[in-house]
């Protein structure tokens, strides 16, 4: 299987994921705050910044620290994540356009941030490899490799540079690592993936 046809298999299976929630800056936001914690915590958070005008650089950079970070606090790691939310809205505001390049100079923001802030808010094509596509694309049989940049080089060489079919394909990825792909106990008895699926195979 290529991963093209992984793709139309998902999307076919689970429908359009309609990824990122939320729109300019609060994209970026959400992207750091989702570092180690679900989504859930991200919205709660999300909803403090919300309610206290703090989705802009701007407003983040003017806020009293110890306020921003009792916001934070849904999120976890709020010590650190207001710290990063801080170098982030100054890179933004002298580069409200930043290369992937200057994101990664920001400390807080690694590959996989960058690469949501990119593809998400940007439109660029840039796919994002999280650890739920590093253990889907292993048990597949595509590679063999625990490295996010394999498999970023790897889709990326594979699939066409598409910001709508990188979108989609992330957030598949995201779904079916919750629903069938488990970490622990995957259940591929009933994963539509399995007669494709080299670890499916053996079950
Ligand atoms: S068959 Fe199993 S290992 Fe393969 S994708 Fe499905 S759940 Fe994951």
């Amino acid at each position: 299987m290529e991963p093209k046809e992984l793709y139309d298999k998902l999307l076919s299976y689970y429908g359009p994921q309609h990824w990122w929630p939320g729109e300019g800056f609060e994209i970026a936001i959400g992207a750091i705050l989702t570092q180690n914690t679900s989504w859930t915590n991200v919205e709660k958070a999300l909803a403090n910044l919300r309610k206290h005008k703090l989705l802009s650089p701007r407003r983040i950079l003017d806020c009293d620290l110890a306020f921003l970070k009792k916001q934070l606090t849904p999120a976890g790691y709020y010590n650190q994540k207001a710290v990063y939310l801080r170098n982030l809205s100054q890179l933004w505001l002298i580069h409200s356009n930043p290369t992937r390049e200057q994101l990664l100079s920001v400390k807080g923001i690694g590959a996989e941030t960058a690469d949501s802030i990119l593809l998400y808010l940007l439109a660029q094509p840039e796919f994002v490899i999280d650890a739920y596509t590093v253990r889907i694309s292993n048990r597949l049989g595509f590679g063999n490799s625990t490295k996010k940049n394999y498999w970023k080089r790897f889709y990326e060489q594979k699939l066409e540079a598409d910001v709508h079919l990188y979108n989609e394909f992330h957030a598949l990825f995201v779904i079916h690592a919750k629903i069938f792909c488990k970490k622990q106990d995957p259940l591929c008895q009933t994963c539509f993936l399995q007669e494709k699926c080299a670890c499916g195979k053996k079950k």
